[in-house]
């Protein structure tokens, strides 16, 4: 394949070759890329800011993920946290930190990747930063969106006796992490094999091509339901729901045969010898929204088959519970990210 230095093209080069077909879709955004600031006009409305910083080597790891994919995977963790708050991701700047390593041609496979999730959730590129970097590459989406006034969720609005729901499945994009892990170990001992990816798609796309869950938002307004709480599942469903039970001053009970888990997911967590509800609990990466609703939403909320009720939010005094599926209680751990060996 062709490669093409950065160097022959320049910084200004660069931005020009890589937004030069952007167009603007959201009446919000007023002066896009090509002057010092963007201008946004939120008349009304409340606007949202969130942001994420992704280096190699701490956060993706490019022997298995595709530069499309990472462009893609670093816009929706974005759009994520804005749906987390009951709104909608208008606009993103992107800011690169690129070794030379990489040729114009890889930055544009990012911004494929970049720009296809933009397309899909309806969200302007309206700027960013570019420069070197020593040492490898480095991404930082900034998401803006707007929410309305009454309606943007927090975390910390819980409230007892609140059902606790989960949207989709969980623990899919952890396993998918454990597949390519062994699998690039597998690679790096022997150069003869190819890697085993039969029937397991859903958990490799669920760990490389993650999706935001805005048809969830939509469900919940088209049935008029606003959420208590919501957070979005990046660090597993334990290290979420004990944040929004600290910030809501509750506690919870999450009942283990009530999670949500694909069978894929099921069948490589028991090829690895793992604990099935650890992985779902701990794993991570879902992109999932977590959140909670007022008992008398009960009928409306299980009738949705993208949505599970996992548990009931309790008085701060029970802590934040696990019920087994034999019926006894641990506290929730937070374990955040598990490494594989
Ligand atoms: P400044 O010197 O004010 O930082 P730049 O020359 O870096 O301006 O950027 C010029 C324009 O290009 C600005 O609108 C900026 O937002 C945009 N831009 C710079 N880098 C990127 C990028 N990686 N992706 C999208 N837009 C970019
Ligand atoms: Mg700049």
């Amino acid at each position: 394949m062709a490669r093409t230095e950065i160097a022959t093209l320049g910084e200004f080069g660069l931005i020009e070759h890589l937004t030069k077909q952007i167009s603007i879709k959201n009446s919000s955004t007023k002066k896009g890329i090509g002057d010092d600031c963007a201008v946004l006009d939120y008349s009304g409305k409340k606007t949202l800011v969130t942001t994420d910083l992704l280096l190699e080597g701490i956060h993706f790891d490019l022997t298995y993920m595709p530069l499309k994919h990472l462009g893609y995977k670093s816009a929706i963790v974005n759009f994520s946290d804005v749906y987390a708050m009951n709104g909608q991701p208008k606009q993103i700047t992107v800011s690169l930190g690129i070794s030379k390593r990489f040729s114009v041609e890889d930055i544009e496979e990012i911004y494929s990747g970049i720009q296809l999730a933009c397309d899909k959730y309806g969200v302007d590129l309206v700027g960013g930063d570019t420069t070197s970097s020593l040492t490898g590459l480095m991404i930082s989406i900034t998401c803006i969106g707007e929410g309305e006034e009454g309606k943007i969720v927090y975390r910390n609005t819980a409230k007892n006796t609140d059902l606790i729901c989960v949207s989709g499945d969980l623990g899919a994009a952890y396993m998918g992490l454990q597949l390519l892990e062994r699998e690039k170990c597998v690679l790096a001992t022997s150069s003869d094999v190819q890697p085993d990816f039969a029937g397991k798609e859903y958990i490799l796309e669920r760990q490389l091509k993650p999706e935001a869950r805005k048809d969830i938002i939509e469900i919940l307004a088209k049935k008029n339901i606003l959420p208590t709480s919501m957070i979005d599942i990046s660090d597993g469903l334990s290290s979420e729901i004990m944040h929004i039970c600290k910030e809501s001053n509750v506690g919870c009970r999450i009942y283990e045969d009530k999670l949500p888990i694909d069978y894929v997911t099921a069948s490589m967590a028991e090829e690895f010898n793992m604990n099935l509800a650890t992985a779902a609990l701990n794993g991570g990466e879902d992109y999932e929204l977590l959140f909670t609703v007022p008992l008398d939403q009960y009928e409306t909320v299980s009738k949705i088959p993208e949505i599970r009720i996992i548990g009931h939010i309790t008085e701060p005094k029970f802590g934040t519970l696990l019920v087994t599926r034999d019926g006894q209680e641990f506290t929730l751990k937070a374990q955040g990210w598990v490494h594989c060996k």
